[in-house]
């Protein structure tokens, strides 16, 4: 008897833009105790766009754009293209050796000299001190929910910063309902796990009504998260697009993928796509679930 229901529950998913791989999942995620949340690209719409640049004096806004075009243009990251998109009308050149540091940044040589950008952090690895006028101007940026990306040149023997770009990204619309609905549902733990900084990550859980957050992560971070979750709520749902969060999505006892703005590894790795990136077809999803557990038994 038990599949003709599962079945009628992956259909019935199907026509509401829920793609089950398999009726087991439909069985897991009624169960779901805890669910984990990545921030771009999932509770934001990940069509990041940059709304400010700054330079040191020594440099202009077009120098800061430029140079971080060089490389970002080897990346595939949301906050890359939207890099290259601003300095579409400026002239620059493709950088060479570059390398993508997942959750990080990005490398590489330009002009014969190594360039990096990326997060504060990630910076500071290379710059000893960030500029302070800067660093306290990027900090509000965070306040707001947005995203800093900093660019630092070799200069001589050390690194010298050239500016920081701001990247602004959007909540998606649905995601308040839909942590509402979950936690009406009874979900018991609901939380976001970004590689971003801990004040951008906080304006935006606060803006979808999570409050437990956990930043800075690497993508092997993502995953111990989803670990230690389980270890308590036994059944716990991933849902991420994939970009730096894949080990979690396939740790998680069931990996919900976006399904328009994930990448490929992430429709690969999850066990439930959302279609047209639809965030509250979650709540359809247990709901689906649940019922079909209940006439199996
Ligand atoms: P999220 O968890 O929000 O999806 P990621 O793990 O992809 O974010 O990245 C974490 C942080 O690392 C970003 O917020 C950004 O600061 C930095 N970062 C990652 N990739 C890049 C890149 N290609 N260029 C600049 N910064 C990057
Ligand atoms: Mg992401």
């Amino acid at each position: 008897a038990i599949m003709p229901t599962l079945l009628s529950g992956i259909a019935n998913g199907a026509r509401q833009g829920i793609l089950f791989k398999n009726g087991a999942q439909l069985e897991k995620i009624g169960k779901v105790r805890a669910i984990a949340f990545d921030k771009t690209g999932t509770l934001t719409t990940g069509q990041v766009q940059v709304s400010q640049v700054i330079s040191s004096s020594e440099y202009s806004q077009g120098d800061v754009l430029k140079a971080a075009a060089a490389l970002e243009s080897c990346s595939e990251h949301p906050i890359g293209k939207a890099i290259v998109q601003a300095a579409n009308d400026l002239n620059w050149v493709r950088g060479v050796e570059v390398q993508a540091i997942p959750g990080q940044g990005i490398i590489g040589i330009l002009n014969n000299q190594n360039l990096v950008v990326g997060k504060a952090t990630f910076i500071q690895q290379y710059v000893a001190q960030l500029p302070e006028a800067l660093y306290s101007l990027a900090k509000a940026w965070e306040h707001e929910g947005k995203t800093v990306v900093w660019v630092a040149r070799e200069s001589g023997e050390d690194y010298e910063v050239m500016g920081a770009i701001a990247i602004a990204d959007m909540v998606r619309t649905e995601a308040v309902a839909t942590i509402t609905r979950l936690r009406k549902l009874g979900v018991e733990e609901i939380v976001m796990i970004t590689g971003d900084n801990q004040r951008t990550a906080a304006c935006v859980a606060q803006a979808v009504g999570i409050n437990c957050v956990y930043a800075e992560l690497l993508p092997e971070d993502k995953l111990d998260v989803i670990r230690s979750l389980q270890k308590q709520y036994k059944i716990v749902a991933m849902v991420g697009d994939g970009i730096n969060d894949a080990p979690a999505l396939a740790q998680a006892s069931v990996g919900i993928a976006m399904g328009g703005a994930g990448s490929d590894v992430a429709l690969e790795t999850a066990d439930i796509v959302l279609m047209a990136d639809r965030l509250e077809k979650i709540a359809t999803a247990i709901k689906l679930g649940r019922r079909s557990q209940s006439i199996v038994k």
